[in-house]
C-alpha cells in the first residue's frame, strides 16, 4: 500500500478571552458514574469562558499530558462544537475531517494512547487501522452517528447476502465512512472498498472496473451524488426504501421496480440519510444567490440542491474553501452547524462573511448541528485524560474494532478476539483499497 500523505492541519480558530466556551449543557444523569464528578465541577463553574474554564481543564489535561508525554494523540472532528476543535488544538491535538482522522494511527506509530472527541465510527475507523499496542479512546460511547445508526449490520446482512447471492462477483460493496467496521469488512470481503465524501466518485468509479453493480452504503444521498457525478443514468440506480420502514424479514424482490429494476442497476443504494444534511433546499439556494451569495453544500445533500449550489464537497473541501475565500466573499454553507459556526467566526477575522444555508426568510427548520458528537463535550475531555493518567479509565471508552456499540446506554458487546482478527483483515482489505485509490488520484 502506498503511504497515505493526508495530514491535519491547525484550522486557525482562536480561542478569544470573551468567547462563551460551553457547548449545550448535558444532563448530570447522561454521564457516566465516572465521569460525573468532572461534569458537576464543570457545571459550578462561575462563568464557562476561557478565564475559568481553562485553568480547570489544565488541572486534569496537563498531568496527562505530563504523564503520557509524546505517546498521546488528541484527535477532534470538524462538526465538534467550536469549544471542544479549540481545546483539542489548545493541548497539541489535531482536528480533521473523517478521511483523516482515519490515518492518524498509521501515520504517527509512536502514538500509543489515542483519545477522540468524535462519533463512534470515526474511532473504530482508527481503531481498525491501529497496530496493536495503539490504544484508541472515546470520550464519550453515546456519541454515535444516527446515518450509521440506521445501517446496522443486523440490518444490512440479510440483504448484502440476498443481493450477492444474485450477482456474486458482479457486485462489490462500497461502504461509506460512515459505517461500522462490521460493514467495511462486508466491503472488504466483496471487493469493494469503504470511500468519503471527497473521493467517493473515485472510489466507485475504480470499483466499477471491476464489478458492473455497486452497492452502496448507508447514505442515499452521497449515493446519487456520486452517481450522478459518474454519469451514471438515474433510471439505473436503485435507492432500497427506508431503513425504519425495511421489515426484518425484506425481500430484495420487493424492492421499487422489482428485479428487472436491480437486475438493470448499476448502483443498488441502501436508503438512510443524515438529518443534518437533509434540510437544505433549492429555495434557500435561490434566496442566497438572489442577493448575491456564493452556496456550497456537502454531498450528503439531496441531489437537487448540489445541483442548484455553486459547489459541492467535503468537509475538507468547504474549510478550504473558507480559508481561502478573498476578503469581501460572502459564502452561504449547507452543512452540519457547529462547523458553519466555526468557519463563521475564522471567517470574520478574515474579511469573509459565512451563513448558514438555512439562515433565510420563512425558513423554520434550524441549521442544527451534530448532536450526538457534542456529546463529548468538556467534562468528557477531562475526564477521560484524567481517568487514563490514573489507570482508572472505563472499558466502555476503549474502541476495538467490531465493537457493537449501544448509542443509548454506552455500552458494547466486543467480538471474540478470533472474529476481531477476522474482522480487522476484511475491514483494512476495504480502507486499504480506498487509500490506494485517493492517493493515486492525487498523483
Ligand atoms: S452530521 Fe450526520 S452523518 Fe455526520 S456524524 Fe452527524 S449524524 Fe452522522
Amino acid at each position: 500500500m502506498s503511504r497515505p500523505r493526508a495530514q491535519s492541519r491547525a484550522t486557525g480558530l482562536l480561542l478569544q478571552p470573551n468567547l462563551p466556551i460551553c457547548q449545550g449543557d448535558l444532563p448530570l444523569d447522561r454521564y457516566e458514574a465516572a465521569f460525573r464528578p468532572y461534569a458537576e465541577e464543570y457545571l459550578a463553574l462561575p462563568d464557562r469562558t476561557p478565564e475559568t474554564v481553562l485553568p480547570w481543564l489544565d488541572r486534569y489535561v496537563t498531568p496527562a499530558i505530563d504523564h503520557f508525554g509524546d505517546s498521546l494523540l488528541l484527535l477532534a472532528h470538524y462538526y465538534m462544537g467550536g469549544e471542544i476543535v479549540k481545546l483539542v488544538e489548545r493541548y497539541g491535538g489535531a482536528v480533521a475531517d473523517s478521511y483523516v482522522l482515519a490515518l492518524q494511527a498509521l501515520r504517527q506509530p509512536e502514538k500509543k494512547v489515542i483519545v477522540e472527541s468524535a462519533v463512534h465510527f470515526m474511532a473504530e475507523t482508527v481503531a481498525i487501522l491501529a497496530a496493536d499496542d495503539q490504544a484508541v479512546w472515546i470520550t464519550n460511547p453515546r456519541a454515535g452517528c444516527t446515518m450509521e445508526m440506521m445501517a446496522k449490520d443486523w440490518m444490512v446482512d440479510p440483504i448484502a447476502t440476498q443481493l450477492h447471492d444474485r450477482y456474486g462477483d458482479d457486485m462489490a460493496t462500497v461502504a461509506y465512512m460512515n459505517t461500522s467496521g462490521r460493514l467495511k469488512a462486508l466491503a472488504g470481503r466483496t471487493g469493494g472498498a469503504v470511500c468519503t465524501s471527497s473521493n467517493a466518485h473515485h472510489i466507485v468509479g475504480s470499483i466499477r472496473e471491476q464489478a458492473s453493480r455497486i452497492f452502496f452504503v448507508p447514505d442515499e444521498h452521497l449515493g446519487r451524488n456520486t452517481a450522478h457525478r459518474l454519469g451514471i443514468d438515474q433510471d439505473r440506480i436503485v435507492v432500497l426504501p427506508q431503513p425504519t420502514t425495511l421489515p426484518p424479514d425484506f425481500d430484495i424482490s420487493d424492492c421499487p421496480g422489482g428485479l428487472s429494476s436491480l437486475d438493470g442497476a448499476e448502483m443498488i443504494i441502501w436508503g438512510g440519510y443524515c438529518g443534518v444534511h437533509t434540510v437544505f433546499t433549492t429555495a434557500q439556494v435561490a434566496w442566497w444567490h438572489e442577493h448575491g451569495w456564493e452556496v456550497h453544500v456537502h454531498p450528503e445533500c439531496p441531489l437537487d440542491v448540489v445541483l442548484a449550489a455553486d459547489g459541492a464537497g467535503s468537509t475538507g473541501y468547504l474549510w478550504k474553501l473558507v480559508e481561502e475565500a478573498p476578503e469581501g466573499a460572502r459564502l452561504a454553507i449547507g452543512t452540519e452547524g457547529h462547523f458553519v459556526q466555526n468557519a463563521r467566526t475564522f471567517a470574520a477575522t478574515r474579511g469573509v462573511e459565512v451563513r448558514h444555508l438555512t439562515e433565510t426568510p420563512g425558513t423554520t427548520t434550524a441549521g442544527c448541528g451534530c448532536a450526538t458528537m457534542s456529546r463529548n463535550d468538556p467534562p468528557h475531555l477531562a475526564g477521560m485524560l484524567d481517568l487514563l493518567r490514573r489507570g482508572e479509565a472505563p472499558d466502555s471508552n476503549r474502541v476495538l474494532a467490531g465493537d457493537q456499540v449501544s448509542e443509548d446506554t454506552g455500552t458494547r458487546q466486543r467480538l471474540s478476539e478470533e472474529h476481531r482478527a477476522s474482522l480487522v483483515y476484511d475491514a483494512r482489505l476495504a480502507l486499504d483499497r480506498m487509500i490506494t485509490i485517493t492517493e493515486a488520484s492525487r498523483q
